[in-house]
């Protein structure tokens, strides 16, 4: 069983790393923000709420957040692990994740923190491209799609992300400083955190985070 935690600010690199974990393991990716994403697309009551604090670079509440991922590891393609990531983002969720797990006689193996200087972030994230309609994630330098601005999976319009505008972003860069920066010594003090240079390439990058993944072992 591989149930992993991915930390790291906005545009650390945690989307990319986590789909490749979920193929190499064979565990579901479990990403608060692409379920909240689904929820305001399709107008649930839960995207009625999360909508306008998410397009303001708000944190969506914890009790909100929290009960998303307990209904979500509950599901049977959790049973083989689970890869969580933009979750916990703060402590009272840490916490509360702990207790649920507690309650299904689990416990998380790994806290994996890619750490990515603040300009290279802003870099990151301001480049980034998104398909409204399948989620898929471009990079107008890093890794643009073959025709301009077009999805290569469905041909739908790329898009830049609400929260991904300039304004948005040093919003959301604050408030990871501010409320983040409390869980990595939360899972240091549990002997959890395993520290990764998420610096360079996807590839390079996730040939770290399995090493420490499998050398924690
Ligand atoms: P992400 O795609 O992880 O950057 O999440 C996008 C937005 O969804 C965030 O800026 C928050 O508004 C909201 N969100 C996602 N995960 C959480 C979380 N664990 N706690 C609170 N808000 C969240």
């Amino acid at each position: 069983m591989v149930n992993v935690i991915l930390l790291g600010a906005p545009g650390a690199g945690k989307g990319t790393q986590a789909k490749r974990l979920v193929e190499k393991y064979g565990i579901p990716q479990i990403s608060t923000g692409d379920i909240l994403r689904e929820a305001v697309r399709n107008g649930t009551p839960l995207g009625l709420q999360a909508g306008p604090l998410m397009s303001a670079g708000k944190l969506v509440p914890d009790d909100l957040v929290v009960g998303i991922v307990r209904e979500r590891l509950k599901q049977a393609d959790c049973g083989a692990g689970f890869l969580l990531d933009g979750f916990p983002r703060t402590v009272p969720q840490a916490e509360a994740l702990e207790r649920a797990l507690a309650e299904m006689g689990r416990v998380v193996d790994a806290v994996v923190e890619l750490e990515v200087p603040a300009d290279l972030i802003r870099a990151r994230v301001l480049g980034r491209r998104s398909c409204p309609s399948c989620g898929a994630v471009y990079h107008l330098t890093d890794s643009p799609p073959s025709q301009p601005g077009i999805c290569d999976r469905d041909g739908t319009a790329l898009i830049t992300r609400d929260d991904d505008r300039p304004e948005k972003v040093e919003k959301r860069l604050s408030e990871f400083a501010a409320l983040t920066r409390s869980l990595s010594p939360w899972f240091d003090a549990r002997g959890l955190l395993r520290r990764v240079d998420g610096t360079g390439s996807p590839e390079g990058v996730f040939r770290s985070v399995v090493q420490v993944l499998e050398g924690g072992r």
